[in-house]
């Protein structure tokens, strides 16, 4: 059998046996073997690891049509979009950090798997994490204090309902770290369910966004729900674009459903903030989803999140004709644009004296991209909470932090042959407190990563001559690929992904956002 339409997606067939008819007590059910489930999840992550919905890059490719699009937005987009290209040839996956497993679902009851479902599905998952160069993510709490990567990227979030019928309805996502944490909820009243104010309060909270989350976003936004937790999961699915078909209104008895009419206006406030995808401009949102929930009288939780550029999730099923999943674009290529970014990049040499690179950056203004090239050191969570130490007891910070840039990110696995894994940057934020002690010793004078920074790190490269510059968030695979050129580890090698790496890059693009004399990207009225 080809593939199959269900609604507007295409779903292809796995090649593996269709599950069992068998009789029982009266009763008709199809059994599924576990192992069955096994490989459809691991198609599945393998496939969400590497491939983009055609929907996502469609929306991708339309920043290019629109002459309102500013030149970063179209800068962005492009480097995006040859991302995904790079991503597609399934070797580097489209991000570095490849996100927490979570599945979700419904299995009808006159559905069987014959053996553990939960087994199954982790072993799926076990082996796309074994067998790629994905990067593992999952911290073990040992004691309170005291954690270690569990090496497998296991355990995943596993949630399946129980539903009707003989189908097992699935939906995979991998949720990296930076895009989960822009999941918000906000206990309110019946005072905000009016139209000016409720629009306020979006607004208010929409910009707090940011775009450490690496935008142009897919927003959720679902205003009540029956408890905290159904309305955060709620959020979840809609972001994953998975409640599309709910209906238009509610009803008496308390259905849920979408306002499109609110979402039309709160997608036109998102393009008035300036933020953009990513470095100024109206991309910041892709679209939007709002969901009205029914609730408690006397609460009234409103959630909020995104799917980030790593729009990582795809639709299973199994039913009697057999296993499919979704089928995703495998030919991204076809949404590459002619078109080049207007502005042209400021080419910075890193490999001379740190004083003689601060030289060149403090010529640019605020948002310039820039193209670098030479060596940069690769340190984040792990390594800075190092550092602080030593410069808590006393102790002379290694040299490396003075004499280079540095990168805030961690890599995937590299693929054979290859110099490096998919490594894109990390949220610059978390390093935040760190930048004033680091920078009065002359360390981390030029930082790279994503996202914004707080005052205190502007007032810090102000006093001691500092910059930072923008990475565009979500396109790791390039860098991975093209940009960089060598990747050695030179410290904490025991800290795995978070170890100090040295790394050379040729052509690695960015955006001043922070200058030395106070310029801020993010603080500009926008
Ligand atoms: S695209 Fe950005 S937010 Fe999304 S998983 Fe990658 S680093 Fe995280």
């Amino acid at each position: 059998m080809g593939p199959k339409l269900e609604g507007d997606q295409m779903f292809r067939k796995l090649p593996l046996d269709n599950p069992e008819r068998i009789d029982c007590a009266g009763e008709s059910f199809l059994r599924v073997p576990a192992e069955s489930l096994a490989r459809l999840t691991e198609e599945a992550f393998a496939d969400v690891s590497h491939l983009l919905r055609t929907s996502h890059l469609e929306q991708l490719g339309q920043i290019f049509d629109d002459p309102d699009a500013s030149a970063n937005d179209r800068f962005v987009a492009l480097e995006l979009i040859k991302n995904a290209v790079i991503a597609a040839e399934r070797e580097f996956p489209s991000c570095q950090d490849t996100g927490t497993a979570v599945v979700t679902g419904k299995k009808g009851q006159n559905l069987l798997v014959a053996g553990s479902a939960k087994a199954a599905i982790e072993e799926g998952i076990r082996a796309t994490w074994d067998s790629r160069n994905l990067r593992y993510s999952q911290m073990a709490p040992l004691t309170m204090y005291e954690e270690r990567n569990t090496g497998t990227n296991l355990p995943a979030q596993i949630d399946i309902e129980a539903g009707e019928g003989e189908t097992l309805d699935l939906l995979f996502m991998a949720k990296g770290g930076g895009s989960a944490n822009k999941t918000f909820l906000f206990q309110e009243t019946r005072r905000l369910l009016e139209p000016d104010r409720l629009l306020r309060f979006l607004d208010e909270k929409i910009r707090t966004l940011g775009t450490t989350a690496c935008p142009p976003y897919h927003l959720a936004i679902v205003i009540g729900g029956l408890s905290a937790e159904q309305c955060l999961k709620t959020v979840k699915l809609a972001s994953a674009r998975a409640l599309d078909d709910l209906p238009d209104c509610g009803d008496m008895k308390g259905r849920a459903f979408r306002d499109q009419g609110l979402e039309a206006q709160v997608l036109k406030l998102t393009r008035s903030m300036g933020l953009g995808a990513q470095f100024g401009g109206k991309y910041f949102c892709h679209d939007v989803r709002v969901i009205r929930l029914p609730r408690h009288g006397g609460s009234l939780p409103v959630g909020m999140g995104v799917s980030c550029s790593a729009d990582r999730q795809i639709k299973a099923r199994i039913d009697r004709d057999g296993l499919w999943l979704e089928a995703l674009e495998r030919d991204p290529a076809r949404f590459l644009p002619t078109l080049r970014t207007a502005q042209k990049p400021v080419r910075i040499d890193l490999d001379q004296q740190i004083d003689a690179v601060c030289d060149a950056l403090s010529g640019l203004a605020v948002s310039t991209p820039v193209l670098l090239s030479g060596t940069m050191i690769v340190a984040r969570d792990m390594v800075h909470a190092e550092l602080a130490r030593m410069v808590a007891a006393g102790q002379p910070l290694p040299d490396y932090m003075t004499r280079h840039p540095v990168y805030y990110a961690g890599p995937a696995k590299t693929p054979s042959g290859h110099a490096s894994g998919s490594f894109g940057p990390t949220t610059a934020a978390r390093m935040d407190p760190y930048v004033p002690d680091l920078q009065a010793r002359g360390a981390s004078r030029v930082m790279i990563a994503k996202g914004n920074r707080s005052a205190a790190v502007v007032q810090s490269c102000k006093a001691h001559r500092g910059f930072y510059l923008g990475s565009v968030g979500g396109a790791a695979a390039t860098l991975g690929k093209e940009v960089i050129r060598k990747v050695e580890p030179i410290d904490f090698a025991e800290f795995g992904m978070e170890a100090v790496f040295l790394i050379e890059v040729q052509g690695f693009p960015a955006f001043l956002i922070i200058d030395d004399k106070g310029g801020d990207f993010f603080a500009r009225p926008q």
